[in-house]
């Protein structure tokens, strides 16, 4: 019998595939295999089965790990597409693609199918029920059932649908679970906290009982220790033996979100303009032909309402459908509405899933269990099957892409590539279309469907507040006017939202005799000072220490915290706003699974009158009784260091404008700045997306950034500073040998030149947009190729990450 060839896919950096021989005639590519790789083995994914007998001497395959292909045609090649444009491996594609990578050795279960099932005999049900209380594998439950009769049932049971089998990683699928911390029943609290509040002074771990009752119990050990430095393992062994609290072993708690509403009878009657638009995207679904529209539509303008008519189209049609969104967790509503409608049929996938869960998911849709998911970024691998429709939701928005690890991906590009490959319509929706779609669509790439009005409310009106002119009538950062304009909103009862982009980072110590402000050892960037536990950290490296009580360099002790961050804004509202109830919404309050949740439920439901917050709130949130909200600082995005700032300042500034007023209380936006005349700034005060998009293009087109070209970064790293530059250096000479001279800039040192140990250089290439994945690889391969033969010695000590379409 002939050899069976089969390359195979490694997730590993090596862009390169690796042919074995089998005798097992049923392997078929998206299988995974267990095969030797250099002196151990390695799990790898076939890609291609062929009949081709390599020159070398290859080596069979130890086992074959799935029964059938665990990844379809398509997801093969949607990941080799990915492989090829952005660089990567394809085996690094197909990790993404993966709900938990390729690294597990599958396991078969059994479980029982849900709903009512006729026609059971008694034993049947016995074993039905049994299997649905515990958790079986295939073997087992094949052994607990092993004789005769019951032997018969378990594979009738298979047979007849009624059990299931899949298969399931056999690393990780217990459930975890951890130390929680809750008060004793016999302890009362009442009576207890009241005696410590009346004393006159009390010991830390006492503090931090306090502090500890007033929390939502029983609350994890570890999510404990990150959130104040009250809770040591000390202090809480001490409240344990004091008898006031214990310890408890429970599973991590699951998604709150599974109790929600289901009415599909909710559904809207389209207004006349979504009516319309709806139509010319039920045109190509009702054929299953490839479409791209792109949906633009001010936020409130009802283009939800359209993805939900269109998914219960395809739906219909028996296709699946795909919903991206930025992030799951800022987004309770938008999936609460799709919930509403299609109930069980979605699977909502997130990054805070455990792997269990994010398994789970997976298989109900690869089964058809489920027919629509919605999730960030990866979703877009989701194995819907025969999706009809995917549907990006805020297509510009920046978390599309992925950094790191590799693939460089972005999602909105797969996903309009998947779209391309199963046939299906693809829908990006925005109230700020990225530049690149505005593109796409004057090359009639994309067509453009538009939503002009809100269906309820009207446009909050945006106020631009020079900092120039106030100068002198400033009640702490906030300008006589919005401080006016918020009293005001605090006596009517309504809420505020004040939004200051960059979560600490302006809070810093400063010296106030020599001006010094500490900096990290770990990056090349100043330490944030957090004033609440009294520490100076380094957002990008993790990096803390105490907070000085000497300046590092005169050895003076006059150190004063400065500038405003979200931190240092809630104080200072707190003293402006006495009488107000403050929130605040940042990376740093907003850690742990539900951090988001919570905030957004507490504000929603008027526990607080004023929002504090980062970027954060700008994104998806929804709240009938903000009437007034003040972006502090605009100035603190257009400093940041791309040639996207403009953009994402417009971006920033309508989103928030379209957080005011979504109800029927009118709402306005103030924006302070020091910039008024900047076109983001301009332009978004008119809602004017088309005269920005027009002034933002032609500044593009000028410099020749994307999308006029197609930008390709390169990234630089080593802990040697010399080796790092000689490589940046030597790497660039290769590339304009390549490419030219006039494409290629750099290498500079990044923005943040040093972090984790490692200096940080980089460059650019801007090639033709039109270049396609064949044409980006080609150019990419050329390059290293004439970089292998000029490289320095020592090059090998330098990382180089590759960045297709980076958009830092
Ligand atoms: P977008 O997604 O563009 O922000 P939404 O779809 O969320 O807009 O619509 C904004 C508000 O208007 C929502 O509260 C939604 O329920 C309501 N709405 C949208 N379309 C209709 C409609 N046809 N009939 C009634 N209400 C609608
Ligand atoms: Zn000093």
């Amino acid at each position: 019998m002939s050899k069976i060839y089969i390359d195979i896919a490694f997730p590993t950096a090596v862009r390169r595939l690796f042919t074995y021989h089998t005798k097992e005639k049923h392997i078929a590519p998206g299988m995974r295999v267990w095969v030797p790789l250099r002196k151990e083995f390695a799990i790898g994914m076939v890609v291609q089965v062929h009949q081709r007998k390599p020159e070398f001497e290859t080596r069979p395959v130890e086992r074959v790990l799935d029964e059938s292909p665990i990844m379809d045609e398509t997801m093969l090649k949607l990941t080799e597409w990915i492989h090829r444009f952005y660089y990567c491996s394809w085996g690094e594609a197909i990790q993404a693609a993966l709900p938990v990578g390729l690294n597990f050795a599958s396991e078969k279960r059994v479980r029982a199918k849900k709903g009512f099932i006729d026609k059971l005999t008694k034993l049947d049900e016995e074993i039905l029920s049994e299997i649905r209380n515990h958790d079986y594998t295939l073997k087992e439950a094949q052994k607990r059932w092993r004789d005769g009769k019951e032997k018969a049932a378990i594979k009738r049971g298979i047979a007849a649908g009624w059990l299931q089998v899949w298969e399931e990683p056999r690393q990780k699928v217990d459930y975890k679970t951890v130390k929680h911390w809750q008060i004793k029943e016999d302890v009362d609290l009442k009576k207890l906290t009241g005696e410590l509040d009346k004393r006159e002074s009390i010991n830390k771990w006492e503090e931090a009982f306090v502090e500890l009752s007033a929390l939502d119990l029983p609350v994890t050990h570890q999510s404990l220790l990150k959130m104040s430095d009250l809770y040591t393992p000390y202090t809480l062994k001490r409240i344990e033996e004091e008898g006031w609290i214990e310890s408890v072993e429970l599973p991590v708690k699951s998604d709150p979100d599974q109790s929600r509403e289901f009415e599909p009878d909710k559904i809207k009657t389209l207004s006349e303009t979504q009516e319309k638009v709806y139509r010319e995207i039920r045109e190509p679904l009702s054929k299953k032909q490839f479409a791209s529209f792109l949906l633009y539509g001010v936020t409130g303008s009802g283009k939800t309402e359209v993805y939900i008519h269109a998914l219960k189209y395809a739906l219909e049609q028996g296709c699946g459908g795909l919903v991206l969104v930025p992030e799951i967790a800022l987004t309770p509503q938008t999936v609460q509405r799709f919930y509403q409608i299609f109930g069980d049929q979605i699977a909502v996938l997130h990054s805070r899933m455990s792997e269990r869960e994010r398994f789970e998911a997976w298989q109900q849709l690869k089964s058809g269990d489920k027919k629509i998911a919605i999730g960030p970024r990866s979703a877009v691998f989701a194995p819907v099957q025969n999706p009809g429709l995917i549907v990006v939701d805020e297509e510009h928005d920046a978390s599309y892409k992925q950094y790191d690890p590799s693939p460089r991906y972005h999602a909105r590009d797969v996903a309009i590539m998947r779209a391309h490959m199963d046939n299906a319509v693809v829908i990006l929706g925005s109230a700020t279309p990225g530049m690149v779609s505005v593109k796409a669509v004057m090359e009639e790439k994309h067509t453009l469907l538009q939503l002009p009005d809100r269906p309820t409310g009207t446009m909050p009106s945006v106020e631009i507040l020079s900092l120039k002119e106030y100068k002198g009538a400033m009640r702490g950062p906030l300008t006589v006017e919005l401080f006016e304009e918020i009293e005001k909103a605090l006596e009517r009862k309504e809420q505020i939202i004040l939004l200051y982009n960059r979560r600490g980072y302006a809070s810093f110590l400063q010296c106030e005799d020599c001006g010094h402000v500490p900096q990290s050892p770990e990056s090349s960037t100043s330490l944030t000072y957090h004033k609440k536990k009294n520490i100076l950290l380094d957002h990008y490296s993790g990096y803390s220490r105490r907070a000085d009580k000497r300046c590092e360099l005169c050895g003076s002790e006059n150190l004063s915290s400065k500038g405003s961050g979200t931190q240092q804004v809630e104080e200072e509202m707190a003293e402006l706003f006495p009488d107000a109830r403050l929130l605040r919404m940042d990376r740093d309050t907003t850690s742990g699974k539900f951090g988001h949740r919570k905030i957004y439920d507490q504000f929603l439901s008027g526990h607080a009158d004023i929002l504090i917050g980062t970027q954060l709130v700008a994104k998806g949130l929804d709240f009938p009784n903000v009437t007034v909200v003040g972006v502090i600082n605009a100035d603190t995005e257009l400093a940041f260091p791309s040639f996207r700032a403009g953009e994402r300042m417009f971006q920033l500034l309508s989103q928030v404008a379209g957080r005011a007023g979504r109800a029927e209380k009118p709402g306005v936006v103030y924006v302070q700045t020091w910039k008024p005349e900047h076109p983001a700034i301009k332009h978004a005060r008119t809602h004017d997306f088309k005269a920005f998009a027009r002034q933002e293009l032609a500044n593009r087109e000028m410099l020749i950034f994307p999308p006029f070209s197609r930008m390709i970064v390169f990234h630089f790293k080593s802990p040697s500073w010399s080796k790092v530059q000689m490589v940046a250096d030597r790497f660039c000479d290769g590339m304009r040998m390549v490419t030219g001279e006039n494409v290629v800039m750099g290498p500079s040192p990044s923005v943040i030149e040093w972090m984790n140990g490692q200096y940080q250089w980089e460059a650019n290439i801007k090639l033709k947009r039109s270049h396609n994945a064949f044409a980006v690889e080609k150019i990419l391969d050329s390059i290293f190729e004439k970089y292998d033969s000029i490289k320095p010695k020592g090059a090998s000590a330098v990382r180089i990450n590759v960045d297709v379409d980076a958009i830092e």
